[in-house]
């Protein structure tokens, strides 16, 4: 028998945690936190309970065979190493409410990811950005390729998603095949990397799908038949900084997610052909190069030095002799020769700036939304200089004709929409049923077809 089990992230965005096992071996998705709204890192983490500080909170699943023996024996799990089947990660990309756990786990427990997935994960790592500690046992796949544990087989698909690397998994079990999305999109540089994930995983058994963009308002999922007019892509927002490029006096200061490496390289590119450098922090400067060597990287001098010599940050400590470094007075002695990306860490600087930077391009970097109590600070902040909030998001997660879509083109013979505040706005005809798991359900998996345990 092949049993499917659901815990964190069913009716919220983040913190997905599904468990599929088989005779021989149990395969374990996403790792990031839940209810989060519950966390703040204001609260000093406990050095050696962190990992089971956030079992007790409910931001990590309490499931056997994943942590060490310490955490393990404090909330009463069985550690890794000690359960009779081989236990594994599948983790679908770097985003925290999909990955940020991973450093709470034992760090012999095996977590596959996409070979991009991967590489970013070292870098996310040696710029100390990853929580608690880097797991080390992390096993880069290739897109199409597969692997097998036990008598588990999980295919690396790739979905287009506003991050380097995203991929879905197409699962293979004895009993039947399940088939999880991760986050997609489909107005991303690559939307025929979606389309191809819902063509790959066609007839899957069961089909396990994000719904984020269900979550605000309501839909009717079955009668929408077109994407929504006007709905912006990633080529549009390159077009959108080409313009500001050319008509905007002064320094663009940009707020873009870093992880979306794709991105930062193109704007790299969209400026240069428009007669700005882009300035970056060493972070962002990092995965830039570690992607497309190619790149000129341009640092911006004053958040360079606000990092220099941190022990935390790989390209503070070494900078690339390639790289050009512009300080504050070049910037504000011709501020249109400029764009910055600028961290939300580092907004005092603006306050040198203010005068040379008349407007503050939002695009999908934190504070991302309300939601966050750092957003409404940001924009008082700005206020206070007299910059202009000037919001370009475009986001990471398909629009609910697209979300209908993918369903359609897999026509699975279950459908569990999860990753959504409101799960049960997911619809489409061409589901045979559809389930929507509460926290511990378990179902049973036998010749495709699922049945509640
Ligand atoms: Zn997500
Ligand atoms: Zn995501």
């Amino acid at each position: 028998m092949t049993k499917i089990s659901f815990y964190n992230g069913l009716r919220e965005i983040g913190g997905t945690f599904v468990i599929v096992e088989t005779e021989e071996a149990r395969c374990m998705f996403d790792f990031g936190f839940a209810v989060s709204g519950r966390m703040d890192a204001k609260m000093r983490t406990r050095k050696n309970d962190f990992a089971a500080d956030y079992v007790g909170l409910g931001a990590l699943a309490a499931a056997n065979g994943i942590y060490e023996e310490y955490t393990a024996h404090k909330t009463g799990l069985v550690p890794y190493g000690k359960e009779d089947k081989e236990c594994f990660f599948v983790i679908s990309h770097m985003h925290i409410d999909h990955m940020g756990g991973l450093g709470c786990l034992h760090p012999d427990i095996p977590v596959y990811m996409s070979a991009d997935s991967y590489k970013l994960y070292r870098r996310i790592a040696a710029n100390g950005e990853a929580q608690h500690r880097e797991h080390k046992n992390c096993i880069g796949v290739k897109y199409g390729d597969e692997f097998t544990v036990g008598d588990i087989r999980v295919k690396v698909v790739a979905v287009d998603h506003d991050v380097v690397g995203a991929c879905g998994f197409l699962i293979t079990t004895p009993e039947g095949t399940i088939c999880y999305t991760g986050d997609y999109r489909f107005h991303g540089f690559h939307p025929e990397r979606s389309e191809a994930f819902g063509k790959t995983c066609a007839g899957a058994d069961v089909l396990i799908t994000e719904g984020v963009t269900a979550s605000f308002e309501d839909v009717d999922m079955l009668s929408l038949s077109g994407p929504v007019e006007g709905g912006r892509t990633e080529e549009d927002l390159q077009k959108e900084l080409a313009l500001l490029s050319c008509e905007e006096k002064g320094l663009l200061v940009v707020n873009p997610y870093n992880r979306n490496v794709e991105r930062l390289h193109r704007m790299v590119g969209t400026f240069r052909e428009n007669g700005r450098m882009l300035l970056l922090d060493t972070i962002s400067a990092d995965y830039v190069s570690a992607f497309y060597p190619q790149d000129e990287i341009v640092i911006y001098k004053e958040t360079y030095d606000a990092v220099q010599g941190m022990e935390k940050t790989a390209a503070a400590r070494n900078l690339p002799a390639a790289w050009k470094v512009v300080s504050r007075e070049e910037v504000i002695a011709e501020p249109s020769k400029y764009a910055m990306l600028l961290d939300y860490a580092d907004m005092y600087e603006l306050l040198d700036l203010k005068e040379a930077a008349p407007r503050y391009v939002h695009m999908d970097g934190g504070p991302l939304g309300a939601y966050d109590p750092s957003y409404a600070k940001l924009k008082a902040f700005l206020e206070a200089c007299d910059i202009f909030y000037d919001y370009k998001g475009i986001g990471g997660h398909a629009e609910p004709y697209y979300l209908r879509k993918m369903v359609d083109a897999i026509a699975p013979k279950t459908l569990i929409p999860l990753h959504s505040f409101r799960p049960e706005q997911v619809e489409s005809d061409m589901a045979g049923q559809r389930i929507l798991p509460s926290y511990g359900d378990s179902y049973a998996l036998e010749n495709g077809t699922i049945r509640k345990l």
